[in-house]
């Protein structure tokens, strides 16, 4: 299930079931944001509301994966539906659940309203990320119903909080550290009501590809009745932390994708051979105008610089011509220390003729 470079790393499916004529989930894939949001309020207003809700949070979530920042966005987002209604867009009324994650690297942050949830996969084990905002949650909570019974409990689609109607509401966040080759899932109720976690867990790690595990849980649950609107996000984890990433905005999902891939393939493939391939070269370069001999490669390989001072010689780099004196400000990389050392020696017998050169330059004896 590990991407490989070039391979999409999220998929998302909304659909509108097999009983309802409506589909009033919205789901949000802007890389690194994801959310699923489920309306409530019937005549096509549970549609406005879950479409506002992404739009309101996509334009206030931050570009980095902060769980307090994301639960102010899904704040502002509740304030965008109550100021819709009141404004005669959809209904009085009208509100949504919204259950959005930034995912950035390893780290996943997540905010949360209502009865859509997120799960993460690891290995063969599937752990619910989010707590439902829901009556069957609060009384399988206070031991009164159990998991199985809430799933034919006639007020199973109540829930206890929303966007829509509270400006004080606030949203659960969640913080979680995964590893490379975990998956993560956020989905409506549609899909939830009508599998059991085991299902889901099991389709969710069967397809390597997510467009595909979105597609063949949003076709299970509605081989198993589809009596909602049914929405699936999957995001593969891939790659390391981005903590030392400059700031970038959660619309360049392309330059992100870009990033990761270009992460997944120094850090999985490189950083090791790298390491041992770097151990027995070594390079040139200007410091402080004079050559200064490495062990190791010039640059940094993510994040890492993978060299040792070898020696600091004194010669000059203005003595020498400027097409090596351009190279030498970038480094020149060789074989190993022995090249280093005889390139040293050329450049010194330059130098020394040059410099040479400079004493008995006119005004000289
Ligand atoms: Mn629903």
């Amino acid at each position: 299930m590990r991407a490989r470079p070039g391979k999409r790393t999220y998929a998302g499916l909304t659909d509108v079931g097999r009983v309802r004529a409506h589909n009033e989930d919205s789901v949000l894939l802007e890389q690194p944001l994801f959310a699923v949001a489920d309306g409530l309020g019937g005549h096509e207003a549970g549609e406005v509301a879950s479409g506002i809700a992404v739009t309101a949070l996509r334009d206030a979530a931050p570009a980095h994966a902060d769980a307090n920042a994301l639960g102010r966005a899904v704040r502002a987002a509740n304030r965008a539906v109550i100021k819709a209604a009141r404004e005669g867009r959809g209904r009085e009324g009208m509100g949504t659940t919204l259950t959005a994650a930034i995912v950035e690297g390893t780290r996943i942050v997540v905010a949360h309203v209502g009865d859509s949830r997120a799960y993460l996969l690891h290995g063969d084990t599937m752990e619910r990320i989010t707590g439902d905002h829901s009556m069957v949650a609060d009384m399988i909570r206070q031991g009164t119903l159990t998991e199985e019974e809430s799933r034919s409990h006639p007020n199973r689609s109540v829930i206890t909080r929303a966007l829509g109607t509270d400006p004080n509401m606030y949203a659960d966040t969640y913080e979680v550290d995964a590893e490379p080759g975990d998956r993560l899932l956020i989905c409506s109720d549609g899909l939830t009501g009508m599998l059991t976690d085991d299902r889901i867990a099991d389709l969710l790690g069967h397809y390597g590809d997510p467009e595909m595990a979105v597609r063949e849980l949003v076709d299970a649950a509605n081989e198993a009745g589809g009596h909602d609107n049914v929405s699936v996000v999957v995001v593969d984890i891939v790659g390391e932390r981005a903590s030392t990433e400059p700031a970038r905005s959660h619309r360049g999902w392309l330059a992100v994708l870009v990033w990761a891939l270009a992460v997944a393939a120094v850090v999985g493939i490189a950083v090791w051979g790298t390491y041992r391939y770097a151990a027995d070269r070594a390079y040139l370069v200007a410091e402080n105008d004079v050559v200064v001999v490495y062990r190791g490669l010039p640059g940094e390989f993510a994040g890492i610089s993978l060299r040792w001072l070898a020696e600091e010689t004194t010669i000059t780099v203005g003595l020498l011509d400027p097409v090596t004196a351009g190279r030498l400000a970038q480094g020149i990389p060789v074989e190993d220390l022995d090249a280093a050392n005889a390139l040293v020696a050329q450049y010194r017998a330059i130098a020394e003729a040059r410099s040479g050169d400079v004493d008995s330059a006119p005004g000289g004896p």
